[in-house]
């Protein structure tokens, strides 16, 4: 991983000795969605940090909601986080260390540092003032310490109601970070927690809990998002005034990955799926770890993205091809190239003999001599891409239309001498010539043709269905990003019989075409179906 600010943060506290040399990292998913792109930059950052560091990262849950556990999200993170290649030291829950988290508040009110409130949500609200007026104190905030310490115990203990009464921390009600206005730490919530369960009826904040479980693990650099920085005084006041660890986690916060083209929130994610616009968390034009993997993308590709992309102090928007330029990249020296004609044409070799088929040796990938070769079948009867033929060219088109001669690529020169039509007029078959003197790896130094296209043989090409996928989600005309209806198009084609060796999951560039997978989910025997992972074509600019 490349360096960045953080690593120079570490670089010091190593020097200095603060943590006596240990880096020690975690990665705290709430598990309520499956993870997305923008996760799988914080889960890069925080274990690549630690490897590098030959530190520990923990997976930690952050279950301090008392949300349903869905072990169907827990299994998700768990196959996501090692596909991307990372193995974390411990898996936890901070729902563990809820015992801990109450006494610490007890601590707290035993400091005359926090305070039972009675104040509604909607009036604790006014009273916190705004970015430009500082708040009021609540009527509540001077309680005796022993007031507080029963009355929180009477919370615990279930006797008062969800929303009747919170605990706050007493910080400072005209501070300019209103975070600091005695923010909330524990509210009742008389919820059956999956770890728990009916044991507690008050569940800790986020900025309460997320500073103690740190902590209680031993957590050297806490990373998270810039969303934070504001709560950063908070997580240390809770640290310094429970007083219990030291050395003390320090908060770091980095910019959050944006993407053009992408959602990036599991709530808005979920409402895809539960709304059935599309086929799952694991569809493959989501952003979920998941979609991406089943789209197509290597683990190689998305660490070497969150890599390039680095770790910033402010919020950018990332465009997403450069995802698909490191895709690019990871595949052209991995995969075999195999011949693939869409919306295809028939052409038929008027002078090539019938009943002949011959095997023509075609490299697997131009890039990677060592990747060998293989024997493709040539004979009179071939497909080729609907793209390759106009039957009135356009300016500078070099491919087939009538009179023209071109490069059958491995085969021959040949030459389109007639359409044929069907009683629709479309075109129905193209009839044509082959010059035997100028088959590929001869020598034939004769002539040069300016257009070179790809052919499959007909009597032994395998029927095949390409997913081509465009962005999920697109700007409409007022510059916003919205569901793009039209985001999956299904293409018949036909393929060499080579690629029927495929078995799911399985990689090949398309010639010509794009990179491209069988489908983890609906690729058999009988359905060939493929998905078009990106196309060759990089608009990527440096
Ligand atoms: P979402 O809003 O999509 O649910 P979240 O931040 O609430 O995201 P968590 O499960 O709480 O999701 O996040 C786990 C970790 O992933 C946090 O440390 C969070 O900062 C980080 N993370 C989430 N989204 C991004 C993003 N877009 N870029 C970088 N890190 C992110
Ligand atoms: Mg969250």
């Amino acid at each position: 991983m490349a360096d960045n600010f953080i690593h120079n943060i570490i670089d010091k506290d190593i020097q200095s000795g603060k943590y006596g040399g240990e880096v020690y990292t975690r990665f705290p998913p709430e598990p309520n969605g499956y993870l997305h792109i923008g996760h799988a930059k914080s889960i890069c950052l925080n274990f690549s940090t630690a490897e590098k560091y030959g530190g520990k990262c923990n997976l930690r849950y952050d279950d301090t909601n008392p949300i349903k556990e869905d072990e169907e999200y827990i299994n998700a993170i768990e196959e996501d986080v090692r596909w991307l290649g990372f193995e974390w030291d411990k898996r936890l829950w901070a729902s563990n260390y809820f015992d801990t988290m109450y006494e610490g508040a007890v601590e707290l009110i035993k400091k005359g540092k926090a305070y039972v409130c009675e104040l509604t949500a909607e009036e604790m609200k006014e009273y916190r003032g705004t970015l430009k007026e500082p708040g009021k104190p609540s009527p509540y905030r001077e309680r005796e310490i022993e007031e507080n310490l029963r009355l929180f115990e009477e919370m615990r203990d279930g006797k008062h109601a969800d929303g009747s009464m919170v605990l706050r921390a007493k910080i400072d009600m005209a501070s300019p970070n209103i975070n600091m206005r005695d923010p909330v730490i524990y509210r009742i919530s008389h919820a059956e927690h999956h770890n728990t369960g009916n044991k507690w009826c008050i569940y800790p904040m986020y900025d309460y809990a997320h500073p103690i479980e740190d902590a209680i693990e031993g957590i050297t650099h806490s990373i998270c998002t810039l969303e934070f920085e504001d709560h950063r005084p908070l997580y240390e006041w809770v640290l310094n005034e429970i007083g219990w660890w030291n050395p003390k986690p320090q908060q770091i916060e980095f910019a959050r990955l944006n993407l053009t083209n992408t959602v990036m929130s599991k709530r808005y994610l979920k409402k895809f799926v539960d709304d059935g616009l599309v086929d799952g968390w694991d569809d493959p034009r989501m952003p979920t770890i998941a979609g991406i993997r089943r789209r197509g993308y290597t683990p190689e590709s998305i660490r070497d993205f969150c890599d390039r992309i680095g770790v910033a102090k402010a919020n950018s928007k990332v465009d997403i091809s450069l995802l698909e330029h490191c895709l690019r990249e990871d595949l052209k020296t991995k995969v075999e190239s195999r011949n693939v004609v869409e919306q295809p044409i028939k052409v038929t070799i008027t002078n090539y003999p019938e009943g002949q088929i011959e095997y023509l040796e075609i490299e697997n990938n131009r890039e990677v001599p060592e990747m060998g070769s293989r024997l493709v079948p040539f004979s009179r009867d071939l497909w080729i891409d609907g793209a390759d033929f106009m039957e009135v060219p356009e300016k500078k088109y070099f491919r087939m239309f009538p009179g023209n001669e071109v490069r059958f690529k491995g085969a021959y020169f040949v030459t389109c001498n007639e359409v044929v039509k069907d009683e629709n007029g479309a075109v129905k078959e193209l009839l044509c010539t082959y010059d035997p003197e100028t088959k590929s790896g001869s020598g034939f130094e004769g002539r040069k043709v300016k257009g070179t296209i790809h052919w499959v043989e007909a009597t032994t090409a395998l029927p095949i269905k390409i997913r081509s996928y465009d962005y999920m989600m697109k700007e409409n005309e007022d510059g916003e990003e919205v569901y793009n209806e039209n985001s999956v198009a299904i293409i018949d084609a036909y393929a060499e019989p080579a690629l029927a060796d495929a078995k799911a999951g399985d990689r090949f560039q398309f010639f010509r075409h794009g990179y491209y997978i069988a489908d983890a989910k609906l690729y058999d025997d009988e359905n060939k179906v493929f998905n078009r992972i990106v196309d060759l074509k990089s608009s990527w600019k440096k």
